[in-house]
């Protein structure tokens, strides 16, 4: 591959084909901050915008610059607008400074995007400074910027201009050497395709620079690359050996199944017995989806960029809320018999346990596998990927209309009820002209494998509605460079999941420190607290909350119609028979979430039920499900503490007298433990300390000349007994920051 800097994920690209089968239905991902299908191909200054993916499709637009006053609805579409401004006047620009951050209420609320040539060069890192040295940097403290600001009003977000200069101190390029600034030379994925495709049939450089350039209809030396990023590209593609690669990673997975017996794959060979397929999958990913596999998430749209193969990754959630990850698969191709394959070898890893549901994108090859390999799953698109393709699909074709297409559109995805639906999409149809519209023909004849109303009764525990997607990319950024080794994918993988499986752990035990707030004195409320996780009673308790708003009619027997107390129509009919424990409520939430809703709650309340009945406390949302048992191990201890003193930090540090107190504390606690004995009494369980702890020092120094007395000071036994119940101490003090999410759901 190209010369690509490190920060690049560029081992993964996202696929583009429309499931319309229009290769032109350009669709984006919303979301998607960095593009991964551009890759800069100078990575001089990392904080230089990559402005290519823009350039093709904007360059029509207005030559107007930007205006004080002017807004627009993300960062990255006023950004966009300033790249496309710049290039047409001779700069380039670049991310300066931002206020905010993901902690503040608003998020990031301010972007400086400054002229390339702003600010003075800045000195680097010794081993570049060499290369550097006879560079001369372009910085010359050129003023030319825009800023912008977020501004939430009413609940819709803008980012309005604030201040705008395009005076430059210095002479603008033109048109011909704009292209050379290193914010607009890349290859894009479709090119790069195209280039491997034209060298592999014995085309020169120059002739496929001559190809492409005639392909786009460009003069010489209008692409976005130059020759020589085409030949350093093609030289990175070469020394991948394709043909062994295959081989060394059916290698490379026996050896990690000699050392790890319960590491598993499968794979397939075609008829040069060159690999074919190969799906794999980890000890604690097969542990993991025994108790959490009743949901899967199958993501498919990522391609392994240098193999040219589609790559697909199973995933779910646990008890706590984390991402978890099943198993990966590489196929040579798109067409349903490789994906069925892909399935069927996933169920074989996974000891032929089938998942209730599994989520996918809208793709018609996989929606047929899952059909004849899985009947008895039940497959839906995300949510996710449906909305994110209307902007593609039809913000042109609308125009100022799309805004309220939007919105019309989730209300109906919204709906209850299957006739409802069917009804008001016709209308929303026929409102915005669409009859005709192939996108829409499509989501009409799929709509049971998207639309809430059809899907409300399976079990999909919130992987449905949520962008779970881009968690997927961030969780292999960083560890898949774009020089990616086939053979070394697999222990790269692994290496990405064990990190993960370690953010899940210690988010767990953050978890389990905080204080649950009980709200409400109903006995429910205690008893759902004790059995469930807090990631799932939050749920149950914005649920529970919120039950209290409702009135309760008994319209037959064991039929009760549960309204907003501020409604006069509509509602809930739920039936509940208390002899054998059944409640059903018409929102399907239970079903849906595994969450009982607030109206069955408000029935039970008035059935004077204190505690609910056991099979409504879903197993995969009971702490007892924990994929992380409590053990006492070194690595375990050394978390639990790390988790511990992160909270103590956090609220220790707020107040000077807080300070001291856990200061003063603390220190004495850090005496007195260096007191105790380094060994257990009893069996000693101390384990060899792996290599992710080694900044840790784990050699307990027994203390010399130490006074003996402030051994007695402190209550020692009481705090370790604290600390190994792993539960929340009584004083720390919680940090809630969703108390007050209940309200807002309370209409629904
Ligand atoms: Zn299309
Ligand atoms: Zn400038
Ligand atoms: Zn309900």
């Amino acid at each position: 591959m190209t010369k690509t800097s490190s920060r690049n994920n560029g081992c993964l690209t996202q696929r583009r084909q429309c499931p319309c089968g229009d290769e032109q239905c350009y669709i984006r991902i919303e979301g998607d901050e960095e593009d991964t299908s551009v890759e800069p191909m100078v990575p001089a200054d990392p904080n230089l915008i990559n402005a290519a993916a823009h350039t093709s499709s904007e360059v029509a637009s207005a030559d107007t610059p930007p205006y004080v006053g002017q807004s627009f609805r993300t960062d990255d579409e006023a950004q966009e607008f300033y790249t496309n401004f710049a290039r047409r006047n001779g700069f380039a620009i670049r991310r300066e400074r931002s206020k905010g951050n993901p902690a503040h209420p608003l998020g990031v609320y301010k972007r400086e995007l400054v002229c390339h040539r702003a600010g003075v060069s800045l000195p680097r890192k010794t081993a570049e400074l060499k290369r550097q040295r006879n560079k001369k940097s372009s910085r010359c403290k050129c003023e030319a910027q825009m800023i912008i600001k977020k501004n939430v009003s009413k609940g819709v977000t803008r980012w309005v201009v604030v201040h705008f200069s395009n005076v430059h101190n210095h002479e603008l390029l033109d048109s011909d050497e704009v292209r050379h600034l290193p914010a607009y030379r890349n290859i894009s994925s479709v090119d790069r395709e195209r280039i491997l495709f034209f060298a592999k049939a014995g085309f020169t450089v120059n002739l496929i620079m001559r190809a492409l350039e005639m392909e786009k209809g460009l003069k010489p030396g209008q692409l976005t690359f130059t020759e020589r990023d085409l030949r350093n590209f093609l030289q990175a593609s070469k020394n991948i050996n394709r043909e062994n690669e295959g081989a060394e990673l059916v290698k490379a997975c026996k050896a990690i199944k000699e050392k790890s017996p319960d590491f598993r794959y499968e794979f397939t060979l075609d008829m040069n017995d060159k690999l074919e397929h190969i799906a794999w999958s980890y000890p604690d990913s097969i542990r993991a989806y025994k108790v959490f596999g009743d949901v899967v998430v199958f993501d498919t749209t990522y391609r392994l960029y240098a193999y040219d193969r589609p790559f697909g990754v199973w995933f779910g959630v646990d008890n706590y809320g984390n991402t978890i990850f099943f198993g990966c698969v590489l196929l040579q191709d798109e067409k349903p018999a490789s994906f069925a394959w892909a399935l069927q070898a996933f169920v074989h890893l996974m000891d032929e346990k089938v998942p209730q549901t599994m989520v996918t994108d809208l793709d018609m090859g996989l929606r047929e596998a899952i059909m004849n390999v899985l009947p008895d799953t039940k497959q839906a698109f995300s949510t996710w990927h449906i909305m994110s393709k209307l902007p593609s699909w039809f913000s042109t074709l609308l125009g100022s209309q799309y805004e309220r297409f939007v919105s019309e559109f989730h209300g109906v995805y919204n709906l209850e009820s299957e006739n409802d639906f069917v009804h008001q999409w016709g209308q929303m149809i026929n409102e915005f002209g669409l009859g005709s519209d192939r996108h829409i023909a499509i989501l009409s004849y799929h709509r049971e494998y998207w639309a809430l109303p059809f899907l409300r009764g399976w079990l999909f525990g919130g992987l449905l509605t949520t962008g779970f997607s881009l968690s997927i990319k961030a969780f292999f950024k960083g560890f898949l460079v774009s020089q990616t080794r086939l053979k070394d994918f697999v222990e790269q993988v692994m290496v990405a999941i064990d990190l993960q499986n370690q953010a899940g752990e210690e988010a767990t035990m953050r978890q389990n420190y905080q204080n649950v707030q009980i709200k409400t004195c109903m006995p429910v409320e205690e008893h759902a607290s004790s059995v469930l996780t807090p990631y799932a009673f939050e749920m149950f308790q914005r649920e529970l909350v919120s039950s209290t708003q409702f009135a309760v009619y008994e319209t037959q027997r064991d039929t009760y119609l549960v309204r907003h107390h501020l409604k006069t129509d509509g509602g809930h009919l739920v039936s509940c028979i208390p002899a054998n424990e059944e409640i059903h409520c018409s929102c399907k939430e239970f079903e849906f979430s595994g969450i009982m809703c607030r109206h069955s709650l408000r029935v039970l309340s008035l059935k004077n039920c204190f505690m609910l009945p056991e099979k409504y406390l879903l197993i995969r949302w009971r702490r007892e499900s924990s994929l992380f048992p409590k053990s006492s191990g070194y690595k375990y201890r050394s978390q639990a503490l790390r988790s511990l003193a992160s909270i103590i930090i956090q609220e220790s540090s707020l107040t000077k007298d807080r300070f001291d107190y856990a200061q003063w504390h603390m220190s004495k606690l850090l005496t007195h433990v260096r007191d105790m004995p380094t060994v257990d009494e009893g069996a000693s369980d101390l384990e060899p300390v792996s290599s992710l702890d080694a900044t840790v020092d784990v050699t307990p120094v027994r203390s010399r000349g130490r006074p003996k007395k402030l051994k007695a000071a402190i209550d020692i036994p009481k705090e370790m007994q604290a600390l190994q119940e792993s539960q929340a101490l009584p004083e720390m003090q919680v940090l809630s920051e969703t108390q007050d999410l209940s309200e807002t759901q309370a209409l629904s």
